[in-house]
């Protein structure tokens, strides 16, 4: 996709990233300055700048990054004690890589 776009990058295998679980649509692989104890990316494989480009059409991968973070909480033994889903959106909102990416934050006080 974008050649300079880390998170296609490694969405394309074509970094080091260990990636935590993938399918047709999306990776998951840990932030690399994590916020919370757990702190997973969960990131579509097609290149979308940020949730201001989402379409009507893109509605079932937007359920779908939701439910694979579901799983994610899950796997990491955080779906009981709670946990965030966040998408920042453009610089105002925090957002600095513009692939669009849902942000898992949990595990304080398990
Ligand atoms: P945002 O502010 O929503 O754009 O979040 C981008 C997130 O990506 C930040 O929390 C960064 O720590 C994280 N990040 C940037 N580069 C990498 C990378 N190569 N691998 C994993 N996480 C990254
Ligand atoms: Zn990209």
């Amino acid at each position: 996709m974008a050649d300079d776009c880390i998170f296609c990058r490694i969405a394309e295998g074509r970094t080091d990233t260990e990636i935590l679980h993938e399918d047709d649509q999306l990776v998951v692989f840990a932030d690399i300055r994590p916020h919370a104890p757990v702190h997973l990316l969960v990131v579509p494989k097609r290149h979308i700048r940020s949730v201001n480009d989402l379409t009507p059409k893109d509605a079932p991968l937007v359920a779908h990054l939701i439910d694979a973070a579901k799983k994610m909480a899950v796997c990491q033994g955080i779906a009981r004690s709670g946990y965030k889903l966040l998408f920042n959106v453009e610089s105002g909102g925090g957002q600095v890589i513009f692939h669009l990416h849902l942000h898992l934050l949990g595990g304080w006080g398990r």
